[in-house]
């Protein structure tokens, strides 16, 4: 990973920051999960309208880091449109990409943005920081499982 490579990638993480399209109430929503990271103070509040098995929409509110905020709208522009299980497949590739279980840029360019989080792992305090939207995804999609 060259020096162009990261600076492309903080590029990316502040574009999301800066723009959080994503970021809005939901008139509209099936499911709501909250998310905290008392590490950092990170707080994020996820709805997603779930219409026959596909995520219809998605959006977050809160407050927290750049980091949190771009992971979370990153996220969002992942996960919409995909099915139930392709989000929860998508959400797990993340989650492996965060603790390097993957490494091949071909298979985790699937996380579109969100690749920009790579390296991530790189600077362990903010790994929670990077994975609380995917692990508050995970929870109101496996509650919704159940
Ligand atoms: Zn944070």
């Amino acid at each position: 990973m060259g020096m162009e490579m990261d600076q492309l990638y903080s590029d990316i993480i502040l574009e999301h920051n800066q723009n959080q399209e994503n970021k809005k109430e939901l008139s509209d929503f099936t499911l709501s999960e909250h998310g905290h990271n008392p590490s950092c103070g990170d707080d994020i509040t996820l709805q997603v309208k779930l219409e026959d098995g596909i995520v219809k929409d998605a959006a977050y509110t809160g407050h927290g880091c750049a980091i949190s905020q771009a992971s979370a709208d990153m996220m969002i522009d992942v996960i919409k449109g995909k099915t139930v299980a392709e989000a929860m497949r998508l959400t797990g590739l993340f989650l492996d990409m965060i603790k390097r279980d993957v490494t091949d840029e071909d298979e985790l360019e699937e996380l579109e943005d969100a690749i920009a989080l790579k390296n991530i792992s790189n600077m362990p305090a903010r790994v929670k920081c990077a994975v609380l939207a995917w692990h508050t995804l995970k929870e109101a999609l496996e509650k919704e499982n159940k």
